[in-house]
């Protein structure tokens, strides 16, 4: 029999955009949905309140409340070490599982609850969410591309097959419906840590990858391209791209096609501004001075693509070397703050547009931070610091409440 009394009643605060401060707040929940949604005024009790049995109480009003995080760009395969070395292991499955489960977990502590992972060649990103799906491990809801397509001979073979010919890129598009609604595309190389502006040349020609993704969106798939230089990028965004990931180097008229077209860039400072604090992990040859102009070129773009107008989501590229998977979150939002866009905007990127960016209906229709709306699930991150004001670490963390397994996105089979 149901009784009249809710589950829980939480108290946590939460900001008012329109009011712009943070208000104590108290959420009524029931079997997980928000049924009530008010300011704490004590001099008008809810009868509900105030009935027997009280129902539980949870007080968190010295904690803040967001969205869930989203990381759009991760690698659940890599060891955010040694890509050699996590490539070779991926043999051993029992032990590369047991990684993944780890790093899954760091995620949640994190209070990241969907990743986008930009695949592997042995599948593992896959398997991570099949793990997610059955339950069998907790962990952020995992949108996995799968396998990532690239030009035979060009980089991206341990991302996934490379294509000798379109009609090879047809029968592989094809085969990555059955698995993934998120394909990703090989357009460049890696960003050379030795000579600044260096990227290896465009893989695909613009008749090419325009073939390639017009291909993909008439069989519904959603494509990522892996690119940087200002050429490459210029042809993914040409052709069709939905996201834009890396886009080192991207040039200015590129920028604002992407912001006339609603293409979304993941412009991943981590794995390279990460290692200006961490040059340990640099490999022989690699000039930290490279590095930092790399970094500070990329922020100037990114500062320009927000003034344009241009759509941005957070993404880390966790797993890469220097950037560990779940942590890695709060250092890609502090390069972004650093590369002056206000930090309520950077956690708008994360939390909002991530879900947008993964297919994800965002549950905080009516806005960012102040809208939990009764009928929904309750999710979120309760943090001891105000994150609007502040730095913020996985220390900073005092709960994550992960979304109910039925929001979680492309689930197979
Ligand atoms: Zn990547």
């Amino acid at each position: 029999m149901r009784t009249t009394e809710p589950d829980l009643i939480l108290r946590v605060q939460v900001f008012r955009e329109t009011e712009d401060e943070w208000r104590p707040t108290e959420f009524i929940i029931d079997g997980g949905v928000i049924t009530g949604v008010r300011d704490i005024a004590p001099e008008t009790p809810d009868p509900r309140l105030m009935a027997q049995p009280s129902p539980a109480r949870m007080d968190m009003s010295d904690c803040y409340l967001t969205p869930g995080l989203v990381d759009c760009h991760v690698h659940l395969a890599l060891n955010a070490v040694d890509l050699r070395e996590a490539v070779d292991g991926w043999q051993d499955e029992a032990v590369t599982m047991t990684s993944v489960a780890k790093r899954l977990g760091a995620y949640v502590r994190a209070g990241i609850v969907f990743v986008r992972d930009g695949g592997d060649a042995a599948g593992i990103g896959l398997r991570a969410r099949r793990m997610v799906e059955e339950e069998a491990i907790i962990g952020p809801g995992v949108v996995a591309c799968g396998y990532a397509l690239h030009k035979k001979g060009c980089y991206g073979e341990f991302l996934g097959p490379g294509l000798g010919n379109l009609d090879e890129g047809v029968a592989k598009l094809d085969e990555a419906v059955e698995y993934t609604q998120h394909l990703k595309i090989c357009q460049s190389g890696l960003v050379s840590f030795e000579r600044f502006g260096e990227v290896g040349p465009a893989q695909f020609t613009l008749d090419e990858m325009t073939f390639l993704i017009e291909h993909a969106h008439e069989k519904g798939l959603f494509v990522m391209v892996h690119t940087s230089g200002p050429e490459a990028v210029d042809i993914a965004v040409r052709a069709g791209a939905d996201t834009i990931e890396h886009g080192y180097f991207i040039a200015t008229e590129t920028i604002e096609l992407m912001a006339e077209r609603g293409t979304v860039w993941v412009p991943t400072l981590a794995p390279l501004a990460n290692l200006l604090a961490r040059p340990e992990l640099l490999h022989p040859g690699a000039g930290l001075d490279v590095i930092k102009r790399t970094v500070d070129d990329h922020k100037l773009k990114i500062a320009r693509a927000y003034d344009t107008g241009a759509r941005l989501a957070v993404g880390t590229d966790a797993g890469a070397v220097g950037v560990e998977h779940g942590e890695s979150i709060y250092e890609e939002i502090e390069h972004l703050v650093s590369a002056g866009i206000p930090r309520c905007e950077v956690l708008r990127m994360a939390t909002e547009e991530g879900r947008r960016v993964l297919g994800i209906e965002p549950v905080n229709a009516g806005g960012f931070l102040n809208s939990w709306q009764p009928g929904h699930a309750f999710q979120g991150v309760f943090y001891k610091k105000d994150p609007l004001r502040n730095a913020l670490s996985v220390a900073d963390i005092e709960a994550t409440c992960l979304p109910p397994a039925t929001d979680l996105p492309l689930r197979s089979g």
